[in-house]
């Protein structure tokens, strides 16, 4: 038997972002004993990196907003493929969410009234994102933490012991999920700094992992992010929906090449920023799709009227959704009108005054001066995509966040189908709250409703876990060995270049067979050194997640012979209305992958009626069309 600590627990929550810290308060809210397991340090995640804001429909800015509103907003972004029970449950429930932070010692900006203030942002109709400056993460992270401090000083008051009932393992990454028969008994993983073993007994898991970037060349994540979430899911018999889904954000920095891919908030442009190619021209008026042109202002003056006039005024097309912004920089910089470095031009300095510049994007206006010498109060940022999340994750029951495997919930990024093909910004940060929230419920319901609530961990299970752990430092095929870095630097060129923002089939194949020859190569990586803080061990066991992900995401991008949201194939350029009622499901297969298709659940009457029936004929087939009654619009 490998010998390791143990903690039992009723609920583990792996993952101390926005969604994991909700589901977590929610589980021991409901009197469960809860665990919360994060691989970098607690209140290190991405949720604490996010800039602009938390879309709520409020209506603190523009009375005319309300849940309905949000709803189509995000169907239409995410173009009608989301799980249309996810997006009303989060539209419904965001602005709840928002108040409670409050409850919780949150401080969002203000209006002149004292209302929550909030920001335009790309593909919201209305200001809607709830903000703290430029810095709204770290305000949501900072006031869950303050949550958990205080539910852990209720428990000592009752109990004597802060961590009775709530405790934080941070830098403990899980590399297995464990199973009693089908269902969920616990997790193992690994202490990052003495490297032993850890093993967790629980009857209830939920994942909040966060995302996949790190497997792109190009991207605004970090270290974190190698999908492990998804790849534990998979393993253990969950599906994942969406994976060709992954969003290429407009706006990173593009220089120096050390900070290539840093993130630039969309809320420079919800400010007022505008996009320019080489030869100064305001391009995004070139590249407004025909599903929105009745949307979005075609000319210079009107875009500009709409930021003091919204009623009577189309929005600038710089604030697309993310998907359309992306391609157009791309198409304008491979027609050779980009800037010096490969990107465009992002201007805020001729729109804002400076001292309203540092005041709303404080964080922006530091990252260019430190990190690239540009000062955004008088001269243009140059920006470019950069891989940035995704849509893809675990197939879930939309109000309990339930896998398919008993036990095991989902929350946050590592879920998949409410964002559809295309997450709007600001709409991650509501959708952690939601639905962090409603796994958190969901795993202590499971837990109440179990007979047995002690699931046997299998010691053989342990012991192939652990010998699967160190399986690296013990050499592979000889004169084959291979470094995690060099396979991981590979792995990220290869999805950069052959899987990234603009596909094309025979380059998606190419990757698939690039894919295997990096499976065989990984199984001959040797570690140098020993389990005590070795980060070369840490990059191996996260390749073994980096490359499954990375099948899931190329095979699903060849199936999917259409162009929708964050994936666009060159070879196949338009929407097909028949593609959306598909969802394309991956399954584990041995060591890999399988992908099929599934239908979607057809949109219920009543949210059907909030479209008009011209929108919805622009995304349905005529066989659906047939059944809705044609309305004047
Ligand atoms: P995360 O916050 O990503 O947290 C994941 C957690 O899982 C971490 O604690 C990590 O350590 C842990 N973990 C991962 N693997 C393991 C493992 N194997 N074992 C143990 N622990 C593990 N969205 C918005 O809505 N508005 C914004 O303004 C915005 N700005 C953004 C800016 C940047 C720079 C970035 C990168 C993203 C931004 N996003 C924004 C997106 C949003 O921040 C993320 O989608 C969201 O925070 C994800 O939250 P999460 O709770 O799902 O996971």
């Amino acid at each position: 038997m490998t010998e390791l600590e143990r903690h039992d627990y009723d609920v583990v929550v792996i993952g101390a972002g926005g969604a994991g810290l909700r589901a977590a308060i929610e589980a021991r809210q409901q009197g469960k004993r809860v665990a919360v397991v994060c691989k970098s340090l607690f209140g290190k995640a991405h949720t604490v990196m996010a800039e602009g804001g938390i879309a709520a429909s409020m209506g603190n800015v523009n009375s005319n907003d309300n849940w309905q509103v949000h709803f189509r907003d995000t169907m239409r972004g995410g173009k009608f493929l989301n799980n249309w029970r996810m997006a009303e449950l989060h539209a419904k429930e965001a602005p709840d969410r928002v108040w409670e932070l409050e409850t919780y010692g949150a401080l969002f900006d203000r209006t002149k009234d004292g209302r929550i203030s909030q920001r335009n942002f790309g593909g919201h109709e209305y200001p809607r994102l709830a903000h703290v400056g430029d810095r709204t993460g770290l305000e949501l992270i900072r006031s869950l933490q303050q949550k958990i401090v205080s539910l852990q000083q209720e428990d000592k008051a009752e109990t004597g012991d802060y961590e009775s009932r709530l405790k934080v393992f941070a830098e403990c990454t899980v590399t297995e999920l464990l199973l009693d028969g089908d269902r969920i008994s616990g997790a193992f993983g690994y202490w990052r700094e003495s490297g032993r073993f850890v093993l967790f007994g629980a009857p209830a898991v939920v994942l909040a992992t966060g995302g996949i970037g790190k497997s792109f060349k190009v991207t605004s994540n970090s270290w974190e992010y190698t999908g492990d979430g998804h790849a534990l899911a998979l393993r253990a018999g969950a599906s994942l929906i969406n994976m060709e889904f992954v969003q290429f954000h407009p706006t990173g920095m593009v220089w120096p090449p050390s900070v290539k891919g840093i993130l630039v908030t969309e809320s420079v442009r919800g400010d007022g920023g505008v996009l320019r190619n080489s030869d100064g021209k305001r391009f995004m008026f070139d590249y407004i799709p025909d599903v929105f042109k009745d949307k979005y202002a075609d000319n210079e003056e009107e875009a500009d009227r709409w930021y003091t006039d919204q009623g009577n005024n189309r929005r600038p097309p710089e604030l697309l959704p993310r998907d359309e912004v992306a391609r157009a920089i791309n198409s304008e910089v491979k027609a050779g009108r980009g800037s010096p470095h490969g990107g465009v031009f992002l201007d805020v300095s001729s729109r804002l005054p400076a001292e309203e510049i540092i005041r709303r994007l404080p964080s922006m206006h530091h990252q260019f001066k430190e990190l690239a010498d540009v000062d955004i109060t008088k001269e243009p940022m140059e920006v470019g995509p950069t891989c940035h999340y995704v849509m893809g994750g675990v197939e879930v029951e939309p109000d309990t966040a339930a896998s398919s495997v008993p036990g095991l919930f989902a929350a946050g990024e590592v879920a998949g189908g409410m964002h559809g093909s295309n997450r709007l910004g600001g709409n991650s940060l509501s959708d952690l709250l939601v639905f962090g929230r409603r796994a958190g419920a969901g795993a202590a319901a499971y837990v109440d409703g179990l007979a047995d609530k002690t699931p046997v961990i299998s010691e053989s299970d342990v012991d192939a876990a652990s010998r699967r752990a160190v399986a690296v430092f013990e050499g592979g095929e000889a004169g084959a060995q291979e470094n995690p870095y060099s396979v991981h630097t590979q792995l990220q060129q290869t999805m950069n270049d052959l899987v990234g923002i603009i596909r094309r089939g025979g380059e998606v194949e190419q990757a698939l067979v690039q894919l295997e020859e990096l499976k065989q190569r990984a199984r001959n990586i040797v570690v140098e050194g020993h389990r005590q803080f070795n980060p070369g061990w840490h990059l191996a066991l996260d390749l073994r997640n980096m490359l499954l992900v990375s099948e899931c995401v190329a095979k699903a991008a060849l199936l999917r012979t259409e162009s929708r949201g964050g994936h666009t194939r060159e070879d196949h350029p338009g929407m097909d209305a028949e593609w959306r009622r598909q969802l394309l499901v991956c399954t584990a297969s041995g060591d890999g992958v399988d992908v099929t298709p599934k239908d979607q659940i057809p949109l219920r009457p009543d949210l059907l009626g909030l479209f008009e029936y011209t929108e919805l004929a622009k995304y349905f087939t005529p066989g659906e069309l047939a059944d809705i009654p044609a309305k004047e619009s």
